[in-house]
Protein backbone atom coordinates (compact mmCIF):
# COMPACT_ATOMS: atom_id res chain seq x y z
CA UNK A 1 0.00 0.00 0.00
CA UNK A 2 1.15 3.60 -0.83
CA UNK A 3 1.75 4.88 2.54
CA UNK A 4 1.88 8.82 3.70
CA UNK A 5 5.03 10.22 2.44
CA UNK A 6 7.06 13.77 2.55
CA UNK A 7 9.08 14.92 -0.31
CA UNK A 8 11.35 17.46 0.10
CA UNK A 9 12.98 17.73 -3.39
CA UNK A 10 16.43 19.32 -3.54
CA UNK A 11 17.19 21.76 -5.84
CA UNK A 12 19.58 20.48 -8.66
CA UNK A 13 20.82 21.15 -12.01
CA UNK A 14 22.99 17.98 -13.75
CA UNK A 15 24.59 18.37 -17.05
CA UNK A 16 25.29 14.16 -17.23
CA UNK A 17 27.08 12.52 -20.32
CA UNK A 18 30.17 11.95 -22.48
CA UNK A 19 31.95 14.81 -23.72
CA UNK A 20 30.23 16.77 -21.11
CA UNK A 21 32.91 19.08 -19.74
CA UNK A 22 32.98 20.87 -22.43
CA UNK A 23 30.07 22.96 -21.86
CA UNK A 24 31.60 23.53 -18.58
CA UNK A 25 31.89 27.61 -19.51
CA UNK A 26 28.42 28.29 -20.57
CA UNK A 27 27.87 26.50 -17.40
CA UNK A 28 29.55 28.89 -15.30
CA UNK A 29 28.87 31.79 -17.33
CA UNK A 30 24.77 30.76 -16.77
CA UNK A 31 25.56 31.06 -12.90
CA UNK A 32 27.13 34.77 -13.75
CA UNK A 33 30.29 34.42 -11.91
CA UNK A 34 33.69 36.19 -14.18
CA UNK A 35 36.56 35.08 -11.53
CA UNK A 36 36.09 31.22 -10.81
CA UNK A 37 38.80 29.31 -8.75
CA UNK A 38 39.20 25.58 -9.62
CA UNK A 39 39.85 23.44 -6.78
CA UNK A 40 41.48 20.22 -6.78
CA UNK A 41 43.87 17.51 -4.96
CA UNK A 42 47.82 17.88 -5.85
CA UNK A 43 46.77 14.63 -7.26
CA UNK A 44 44.57 15.83 -9.77
CA UNK A 45 46.51 19.12 -10.46
CA UNK A 46 46.59 17.77 -14.44
CA UNK A 47 43.09 17.37 -14.57
CA UNK A 48 42.20 20.74 -12.91
CA UNK A 49 44.72 22.58 -15.10
CA UNK A 50 42.66 21.43 -18.00
CA UNK A 51 39.58 22.80 -16.72
CA UNK A 52 40.99 25.97 -15.81
CA UNK A 53 42.43 26.09 -19.41
CA UNK A 54 39.14 25.44 -20.79
CA UNK A 55 36.93 28.49 -18.77
CA UNK A 56 40.21 30.48 -19.89
CA UNK A 57 39.53 34.36 -19.13
CA UNK A 58 36.97 32.89 -16.36
CA UNK A 59 39.43 31.46 -14.15
CA UNK A 60 41.61 33.26 -11.95
CA UNK A 61 43.79 29.86 -10.90
CA UNK A 62 44.25 26.76 -9.18
CA UNK A 63 43.96 25.50 -5.76
CA UNK A 64 44.95 22.17 -5.42
CA UNK A 65 45.63 21.74 -1.51
CA UNK A 66 42.03 19.43 -1.09
CA UNK A 67 42.36 16.57 1.13
CA UNK A 68 40.16 14.16 3.09
CA UNK A 69 37.68 15.53 5.62
CA UNK A 70 37.88 19.11 4.98
CA UNK A 71 40.01 20.41 7.71
CA UNK A 72 39.54 24.03 8.41
CA UNK A 73 42.93 25.06 7.91
CA UNK A 74 43.11 23.74 4.32
CA UNK A 75 39.90 25.61 3.54
CA UNK A 76 41.06 28.99 5.27
CA UNK A 77 44.23 28.50 3.18
CA UNK A 78 41.60 28.84 -0.12
CA UNK A 79 39.72 31.73 1.74
CA UNK A 80 42.92 33.65 1.43
CA UNK A 81 43.25 33.04 -2.35
CA UNK A 82 39.11 33.71 -2.42
CA UNK A 83 39.83 37.10 -1.31
CA UNK A 84 43.11 38.01 -2.91
CA UNK A 85 42.00 36.70 -6.13
CA UNK A 86 38.27 39.03 -5.57
CA UNK A 87 36.76 34.84 -6.59
CA UNK A 88 32.99 34.92 -7.08
CA UNK A 89 32.56 31.49 -8.05
CA UNK A 90 34.35 28.07 -7.30
CA UNK A 91 34.77 25.03 -9.72
CA UNK A 92 35.22 21.91 -7.65
CA UNK A 93 37.15 18.87 -9.77
CA UNK A 94 37.41 16.02 -7.91
CA UNK A 95 36.01 13.14 -5.52
CA UNK A 96 34.31 14.14 -2.24
CA UNK A 97 37.76 15.64 -0.93
CA UNK A 98 37.59 18.02 -3.27
CA UNK A 99 33.75 18.95 -3.40
CA UNK A 100 34.05 18.86 0.19
CA UNK A 101 36.27 22.07 -0.04
CA UNK A 102 34.12 23.58 -2.47
CA UNK A 103 31.14 23.12 0.04
CA UNK A 104 33.32 25.31 2.64
CA UNK A 105 34.20 27.97 0.50
CA UNK A 106 30.76 28.17 0.15
CA UNK A 107 29.58 27.81 3.81
CA UNK A 108 31.15 31.08 4.23
CA UNK A 109 30.86 33.17 1.58
CA UNK A 110 27.91 31.76 -0.32
CA UNK A 111 29.29 31.41 -3.67
CA UNK A 112 28.36 29.64 -6.44
CA UNK A 113 29.86 26.17 -6.84
CA UNK A 114 30.25 24.43 -10.22
CA UNK A 115 31.24 20.33 -9.00
CA UNK A 116 32.61 18.29 -12.09
CA UNK A 117 32.51 14.76 -9.77
CA UNK A 118 35.13 12.39 -10.86
CA UNK A 119 34.64 10.07 -8.23
CA UNK A 120 31.24 8.04 -7.08
CA UNK A 121 31.18 9.48 -3.49
CA UNK A 122 28.37 11.44 -4.56
CA UNK A 123 28.31 14.27 -2.51
CA UNK A 124 27.85 17.30 -4.96
CA UNK A 125 24.31 15.86 -4.70
CA UNK A 126 24.36 17.12 -1.11
CA UNK A 127 23.36 19.37 1.36
CA UNK A 128 25.81 17.90 4.02
CA UNK A 129 28.95 19.32 5.12
CA UNK A 130 31.61 17.23 6.92
CA UNK A 131 34.39 19.07 8.55
CA UNK A 132 37.83 18.87 11.37
CA UNK A 133 39.31 21.10 13.45
CA UNK A 134 41.65 20.01 15.94
CA UNK A 135 40.98 15.77 15.16
CA UNK A 136 37.30 16.59 15.58
CA UNK A 137 34.72 16.36 12.79
CA UNK A 138 31.67 17.67 12.80
CA UNK A 139 28.99 17.31 10.14
CA UNK A 140 25.79 19.61 9.69
CA UNK A 141 23.49 20.19 6.72
CA UNK A 142 22.63 23.10 4.97
CA UNK A 143 21.36 24.43 1.58
CA UNK A 144 24.00 26.59 1.52
CA UNK A 145 26.51 24.07 0.46
CA UNK A 146 24.60 22.26 -2.52
CA UNK A 147 26.15 23.06 -5.37
CA UNK A 148 24.11 24.60 -7.81
CA UNK A 149 24.96 22.91 -10.92
CA UNK A 150 26.90 19.33 -11.06
CA UNK A 151 28.75 18.74 -14.65
CA UNK A 152 28.83 14.66 -14.79
CA UNK A 153 31.61 14.12 -17.65
CA UNK A 154 32.30 10.09 -18.04
CA UNK A 155 35.77 10.89 -19.89
CA UNK A 156 36.72 12.24 -16.44
CA UNK A 157 36.57 9.28 -14.60
CA UNK A 158 38.51 6.68 -16.73
CA UNK A 159 41.38 7.71 -14.92
CA UNK A 160 39.81 6.59 -11.72
CA UNK A 161 41.66 3.40 -11.03
CA UNK A 162 39.86 0.01 -11.04
CA UNK A 163 40.44 -0.49 -7.10
CA UNK A 164 39.22 2.78 -6.49
CA UNK A 165 36.63 2.59 -8.61
CA UNK A 166 34.99 -0.41 -6.71
CA UNK A 167 35.41 1.10 -2.87
CA UNK A 168 33.61 4.27 -4.18
CA UNK A 169 31.21 2.15 -5.89
CA UNK A 170 30.45 -0.14 -2.87
CA UNK A 171 30.07 3.66 -0.81
CA UNK A 172 27.88 4.90 -3.48
CA UNK A 173 25.27 1.60 -2.87
CA UNK A 174 25.51 1.93 0.89
CA UNK A 175 23.72 5.30 0.44
CA UNK A 176 20.89 3.68 -1.71
CA UNK A 177 20.78 0.80 0.64
CA UNK A 178 19.75 2.96 3.72
CA UNK A 179 17.81 5.03 1.78
CA UNK A 180 15.56 2.46 1.04
CA UNK A 181 14.69 2.22 4.92
CA UNK A 182 15.20 5.56 5.85
CA UNK A 183 13.02 7.05 8.41
CA UNK A 184 12.11 9.27 5.83
CA UNK A 185 12.06 7.18 3.60
CA UNK A 186 9.58 8.03 0.13
CA UNK A 187 8.51 6.41 -3.15
CA UNK A 188 10.47 9.28 -5.32
CA UNK A 189 13.65 8.30 -3.48
CA UNK A 190 13.27 4.66 -3.56
CA UNK A 191 12.72 4.16 -7.17
CA UNK A 192 16.36 6.07 -7.29
CA UNK A 193 17.88 4.18 -4.85
CA UNK A 194 16.76 0.68 -6.64
CA UNK A 195 17.94 1.70 -10.25
CA UNK A 196 21.02 3.55 -8.85
CA UNK A 197 22.06 0.02 -7.18
CA UNK A 198 21.15 -1.99 -10.31
CA UNK A 199 23.16 0.37 -12.28
CA UNK A 200 26.24 -0.11 -10.14
CA UNK A 201 25.96 -3.11 -9.66
CA UNK A 202 26.11 -4.27 -13.55
CA UNK A 203 28.87 -1.52 -14.26
CA UNK A 204 31.48 -1.90 -11.28
CA UNK A 205 32.00 -5.65 -12.21
CA UNK A 206 32.72 -4.60 -15.84
CA UNK A 207 35.02 -1.92 -14.83
CA UNK A 208 37.35 -4.24 -12.91
CA UNK A 209 37.09 -5.84 -16.04
CA UNK A 210 37.74 -3.33 -18.42
CA UNK A 211 38.37 0.46 -16.74
CA UNK A 212 37.62 2.16 -20.20
CA UNK A 213 34.57 0.63 -20.39
CA UNK A 214 32.50 3.41 -21.31
CA UNK A 215 29.40 1.97 -21.47
CA UNK A 216 30.42 0.83 -17.72
CA UNK A 217 31.79 3.79 -16.49
CA UNK A 218 28.82 6.02 -17.89
CA UNK A 219 26.25 3.62 -16.33
CA UNK A 220 28.60 3.30 -12.94
CA UNK A 221 28.53 7.54 -13.07
CA UNK A 222 24.13 7.60 -13.77
CA UNK A 223 24.19 5.44 -10.52
CA UNK A 224 26.07 7.04 -8.14
CA UNK A 225 24.45 10.96 -9.38
CA UNK A 226 21.34 8.49 -8.12
CA UNK A 227 22.96 7.79 -4.91
CA UNK A 228 23.72 10.78 -3.94
CA UNK A 229 20.70 12.45 -4.28
CA UNK A 230 19.51 9.61 -2.01
CA UNK A 231 21.88 10.47 0.12
CA UNK A 232 21.24 14.29 0.47
CA UNK A 233 17.41 13.74 0.27
CA UNK A 234 16.49 11.16 3.59
CA UNK A 235 18.51 10.38 6.67
CA UNK A 236 20.62 7.17 7.33
CA UNK A 237 20.80 4.74 9.76
CA UNK A 238 23.43 1.71 11.53
CA UNK A 239 25.52 1.34 8.61
CA UNK A 240 27.01 4.99 8.17
CA UNK A 241 27.36 5.49 11.66
CA UNK A 242 28.86 2.34 12.10
CA UNK A 243 31.74 3.60 9.20
CA UNK A 244 31.55 7.39 10.83
CA UNK A 245 32.58 5.86 14.07
CA UNK A 246 35.22 3.42 12.36
CA UNK A 247 36.67 6.27 9.98
CA UNK A 248 36.52 8.94 13.01
CA UNK A 249 37.75 7.24 15.87
CA UNK A 250 40.03 4.19 14.39
CA UNK A 251 41.26 5.93 11.41
CA UNK A 252 40.27 3.69 8.91
CA UNK A 253 40.11 4.94 5.01
CA UNK A 254 36.51 6.46 3.94
CA UNK A 255 35.06 4.27 0.90
CA UNK A 256 37.29 0.85 1.69
CA UNK A 257 35.21 1.11 5.36
CA UNK A 258 32.05 1.23 3.46
CA UNK A 259 32.76 -1.22 1.08
CA UNK A 260 33.16 -3.77 4.13
CA UNK A 261 30.94 -3.20 6.48
CA UNK A 262 27.57 -2.63 4.07
CA UNK A 263 26.78 -6.44 3.73
CA UNK A 264 26.98 -6.75 7.38
CA UNK A 265 24.79 -3.86 8.26
CA UNK A 266 22.52 -5.21 5.87
CA UNK A 267 22.25 -8.36 7.54
CA UNK A 268 21.98 -6.78 10.82
CA UNK A 269 19.38 -4.42 9.43
CA UNK A 270 17.12 -7.38 7.30
CA UNK A 271 14.73 -8.48 10.21
CA UNK A 272 13.50 -4.61 10.39
CA UNK A 273 13.21 -4.23 6.62
CA UNK A 274 12.51 -7.01 5.05
CA UNK A 275 10.75 -5.03 2.25
CA UNK A 276 13.71 -2.82 1.46
CA UNK A 277 16.32 -5.91 1.67
CA UNK A 278 14.16 -7.70 -0.98
CA UNK A 279 14.84 -4.72 -3.24
CA UNK A 280 17.76 -4.51 -2.99
CA UNK A 281 18.21 -8.29 -3.42
CA UNK A 282 16.14 -8.11 -6.72
CA UNK A 283 18.15 -4.83 -7.54
CA UNK A 284 21.49 -7.18 -7.39
CA UNK A 285 19.78 -10.11 -8.66
CA UNK A 286 20.59 -11.93 -5.95
CA UNK A 287 19.16 -14.65 -3.00
CA UNK A 288 19.11 -12.38 -0.22
CA UNK A 289 20.85 -8.44 -0.11
CA UNK A 290 23.73 -9.10 2.37
CA UNK A 291 25.16 -12.39 0.70
CA UNK A 292 24.65 -10.09 -3.08
CA UNK A 293 26.84 -7.34 -1.25
CA UNK A 294 29.30 -9.10 0.19
CA UNK A 295 29.74 -11.45 -3.22
CA UNK A 296 29.53 -8.08 -5.05
CA UNK A 297 32.58 -6.93 -2.98
CA UNK A 298 34.16 -10.14 -3.62
CA UNK A 299 33.65 -10.09 -7.60
CA UNK A 300 35.40 -6.54 -7.56
CA UNK A 301 38.17 -7.18 -5.60
CA UNK A 302 37.77 -5.29 -2.98
CA UNK A 303 38.35 -5.85 0.71
CA UNK A 304 35.58 -7.64 3.05
CA UNK A 305 37.78 -7.71 6.02
CA UNK A 306 37.82 -4.82 8.57
CA UNK A 307 41.08 -6.79 9.42
CA UNK A 308 42.44 -6.05 5.90
CA UNK A 309 42.20 -2.10 6.29
CA UNK A 310 43.76 -1.38 9.61
CA UNK A 311 41.50 -2.35 12.78
CA UNK A 312 42.69 -3.71 15.00
CA UNK A 313 40.88 -6.94 16.73
CA UNK A 314 41.72 -4.94 20.08
CA UNK A 315 39.60 -2.18 19.38
CA UNK A 316 36.03 -4.01 18.26
CA UNK A 317 35.07 -3.20 21.98
CA UNK A 318 35.42 0.28 22.37
CA UNK A 319 33.80 0.40 18.60
CA UNK A 320 30.70 -1.34 19.73
CA UNK A 321 30.79 0.90 22.51
CA UNK A 322 30.95 4.19 20.08
CA UNK A 323 28.47 2.68 17.64
CA UNK A 324 26.04 2.08 20.11
CA UNK A 325 25.97 5.58 22.52
CA UNK A 326 24.09 7.43 20.96
CA UNK A 327 20.54 6.21 19.72
CA UNK A 328 19.62 7.26 16.25
CA UNK A 329 16.65 5.96 13.52
CA UNK A 330 17.16 2.62 12.19
CA UNK A 331 14.92 -0.65 11.44
CA UNK A 332 16.02 -2.82 14.01
CA UNK A 333 17.33 -1.60 17.46
CA UNK A 334 20.74 -1.17 18.02
CA UNK A 335 22.32 -3.36 20.79
CA UNK A 336 25.64 -3.93 21.84
CA UNK A 337 25.78 -8.07 21.35
CA UNK A 338 24.50 -8.22 17.97
CA UNK A 339 26.59 -5.11 17.25
CA UNK A 340 29.82 -6.99 18.74
CA UNK A 341 28.75 -10.07 16.45
CA UNK A 342 28.03 -7.66 13.52
CA UNK A 343 31.77 -6.21 13.89
CA UNK A 344 33.29 -9.14 14.56
CA UNK A 345 32.13 -10.72 11.51
CA UNK A 346 33.34 -7.55 9.81
CA UNK A 347 36.18 -7.68 11.36
CA UNK A 348 37.34 -11.76 9.87
CA UNK A 349 35.54 -11.30 6.60
CA UNK A 350 32.86 -13.70 6.99
CA UNK A 351 30.09 -14.07 4.52
CA UNK A 352 27.36 -12.86 6.59
CA UNK A 353 23.89 -14.71 6.43
CA UNK A 354 20.46 -13.85 5.59
CA UNK A 355 18.06 -12.67 8.61
CA UNK A 356 20.80 -10.94 10.88
CA UNK A 357 24.26 -10.50 12.28
P1 LIG B 1 38.65 11.62 -2.71
O1 LIG B 1 37.96 12.82 -3.22
O2 LIG B 1 39.48 11.78 -1.48
O3 LIG B 1 39.52 11.00 -3.89
C1 LIG B 1 40.37 9.88 -3.62
C2 LIG B 1 41.67 10.01 -4.44
O4 LIG B 1 41.37 9.70 -5.79
C3 LIG B 1 42.26 11.42 -4.43
O5 LIG B 1 43.66 11.33 -4.39
C4 LIG B 1 41.79 11.99 -5.74
O6 LIG B 1 42.64 13.02 -6.21
C5 LIG B 1 41.83 10.77 -6.64
N1 LIG B 1 40.90 10.83 -7.76
C6 LIG B 1 39.62 11.22 -7.74
N2 LIG B 1 39.07 11.11 -8.95
C7 LIG B 1 40.02 10.62 -9.77
C8 LIG B 1 40.05 10.28 -11.15
N3 LIG B 1 38.95 10.34 -11.92
N4 LIG B 1 41.20 9.83 -11.66
C9 LIG B 1 42.29 9.69 -10.88
N5 LIG B 1 42.32 9.97 -9.55
C10 LIG B 1 41.20 10.45 -9.02
O7 LIG B 1 37.63 10.41 -2.42
P2 LIG B 1 36.05 10.28 -2.39
O8 LIG B 1 35.79 8.89 -1.97
O9 LIG B 1 35.45 10.78 -3.65
O10 LIG B 1 35.61 11.27 -1.25
C11 LIG B 1 35.82 10.97 0.11
C12 LIG B 1 35.54 12.17 0.96
O11 LIG B 1 34.29 12.73 0.61
C13 LIG B 1 35.46 11.85 2.45
O12 LIG B 1 36.07 12.90 3.17
C14 LIG B 1 33.96 11.79 2.71
O13 LIG B 1 33.65 12.08 4.05
C15 LIG B 1 33.46 12.85 1.76
N6 LIG B 1 32.06 12.63 1.33
C16 LIG B 1 31.16 13.60 1.67
C17 LIG B 1 29.85 13.47 1.28
C18 LIG B 1 28.86 14.54 1.64
O14 LIG B 1 27.70 14.42 1.29
N7 LIG B 1 29.25 15.59 2.32
C19 LIG B 1 29.43 12.36 0.52
C20 LIG B 1 30.37 11.38 0.19
C21 LIG B 1 31.70 11.55 0.60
Amino acid sequence: MLENFVFDGLPMRVIFGDGTLARLPEEVERLGPKRVLVLCTPEQREQASQVAALLGGLSVGIFDQATMHTPVSVTEAALAVVRDGKVDGVVSVGGGSTIGLGKAIALRTDLPQVAVPTTYAGSEMTPIIGETKDGEKTTQRTRRVLPETTVYDVALTLTLPPAISATSGMNAIAHAVEALYAEERNPIISLMAEAAIAALARALPAIIDDAQDRSARREALYGAWLCGVALGSVGMALHHKLCHVLGGSFDLPHAPTHTVVLPHAVAYNTPGAPEAMARVASALGAKDAAGGLYDLAKRLGAPVALSAIGMKEADLDRAVTLAAAKPYPNPRPVAADPLRRLLHNAYFGIRPEAGGA
